[in-house]
């Protein structure tokens, strides 16, 4: 079984999150559900807030990647925790306005903001957007303009590097949708731009070089590139950046072959460099930022299922059936993610039954895993599914009209429910 330290087993043989009882869990709030540990994702800001500030110095600060889960909850969590937070589309930053979130902390990204996302960043004051291209960096520049505004905001670059990871989350590539890329000269021509244009405040430059970076290296490479692109646009334009924003993805335990991350001694470890790099290139150090997403939410998560049948094909595989799977986690199906589970009502047995682990949905692509050990269940037995905090809920979708699944956050005090179970008249709310 998937082992962290706020996961155990009761008297009872149930599984245990966080230090609630996870069939009690499921009996109350139904099932599927998304429980998640709230005091873990406070932990997570405050291990990445204190080793910023520690390491890169004051100002150096995370941003949630909300893009990992965007509720209204999390977002005043976020807040409490002191933390800043990227957002990727007007939809998220009506959310996080909801929550009463500073956006002056926020930063808008994405490669293709329309006039209505500039607009709308601008009226409700977004602190930076973090400019993909040239007809977007005029589109802002027009917009800022007619609201008598000097936008600030970041250039994403694209170091082009491959930080070892999966192809389909590679994003700092040359060939990338995303950013400008040094190596063509594209990069160096948006900062020519963006200081020649009248209401931008150029403050820095932004890259992400991918998801579930397990080792510090990768980062340390794209700062290097990074910064030295900001050593020559200072010799070049005399422009000396204030912010340098190293993206997201560090990496997350999904299953327990995964290596086990200490994020501490990660942000120190690039900080080190980091600081070395600036002095060796004679650079007055900038402010850090990282976007943490999945490393704050993924293990704060997990998923509980009912079982409905078991199917045992001789010769072939067993197949668990669950009453939820792609709508509420469509990753597998996506990326052939691994998750481990285990059945909760049953957590201390053996799992010695392999099986595949199906979702309800008529697509046969729709699992949660193969090949996936647990106890045999029955029908009616509770399957918990671990580390589903990150780009579960956030990634749901209505297939097969089955209404989403709630947020239950757990914390010292009991639970409560953050996000309601959709009804069927939600589901039909916008039609006529
Ligand atoms: C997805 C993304 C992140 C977060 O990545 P994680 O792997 O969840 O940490 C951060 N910044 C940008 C620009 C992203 O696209």
């Amino acid at each position: 079984m998937y082992n962290s330290s706020n996961i155990s087993i009761n008297e009872q043989g149930h599984l245990v999150f966080a230090g609630q009882d996870t069939v009690e869990l499921a009996k109350q709030y139904g099932t599927p559900a998304y429980i998640m540990d709230e005091e873990r994702i406070r932990e997570r800001c405050r291990i990445y807030r204190s080793a910023m500030e520690e390491h890169f110095g004051e100002g150096s600060i995370p941003l949630f990647a909300s893009k990992a889960l965007s509720v209204k909850r999390i977002y005043e969590i976020m807040a409490e925790e002191g933390m800043g937070i990227d957002i990727v589309s007007s939809g998220e930053l009506y959310t996080a306005l909801k929550a009463g979130f500073d956006l002056s902390k926020a930063y808008f990204h994405g490669n293709n903001k329309t006039d209505f996302d500039i607009k709308y960043g601008i009226e409700n004051g977004i602190g930076h957007f973090v400019c993909d291209n040239a007809d977007e960096l005029r589109a802002i520049n027009e917009i800022a303009g007619a609201n008598r505004i000097k936008q600030h905001i970041l250039l994403r670059i694209t170091p082009g590097i491959d930080p070892h990871t999966l192809a389909a989350i590679n994003t700092g590539k040359v060939d990338s949708k995303f950013g400008a890329a040094i190596e063509t000269g594209q990069a160096d021509e948006l900062v020519a731009l963006a200081l020649s244009l009248e209401n931008i405040a150029l403050d820095g430059y932004h890259c992400h070089i991918g998801s579930q970076i397990f080792e510090y290296e990768p980062f340390v490479d794209a700062a290097t590139i990074m910064l030295t692109f900001m050593r020559d646009m200072k010799v070049k334009y005399g422009f000396e950046a204030q912010i340098m924003n190293l993206g997201g993805g560090m990496g997350v335990k999904y299953v327990n072959s995964d290596p086990e991350i200490n994020y501490a001694s990660n942000i120190a470890g690039i900080a080190t460099l980091c600081k070395k790099i600036c002095r060796d290139l004679g650079l007055n150090q900038p402010k850090f930022l990282l976007e943490p997403g999945r490393s704050i939410v993924a293990d704060s998560g997990i998923t509980l299922y009912t079982v409905g049948g078991v199917k045992e094909i001789p010769g072939f595989k067993n197949y668990v059936s669950i009453d939820g799977g792609m709508p509420d986690n469509p990753r597998y199906a996506l990326y052939q993610s691994r998750y481990d589970a285990v059945v909760a009502n049953k957590a201390s047995l053996p799992a010695d039954y392999e099986c595949t682990l199906a979702g309800r949905c008529c697509e046969s692509g729709d699992l949660i895993g193969e090949g996936m050990m647990l106890c045999k269940p029955v029908r009616g037995d509770t399957v918990a599914v671990f580390v589903t905090g990150a780009y579960n809920y956030a990634m749901a979708s209505h297939y097969n009209r089955i209404p989403k699944a709630p947020i239950v956050m757990v914390n010292k005090n009991g639970s409560y429910i953050a996000v309601k179970r959709e009804t069927f008249e939600d589901l039909c709310k916008n039609e006529i």
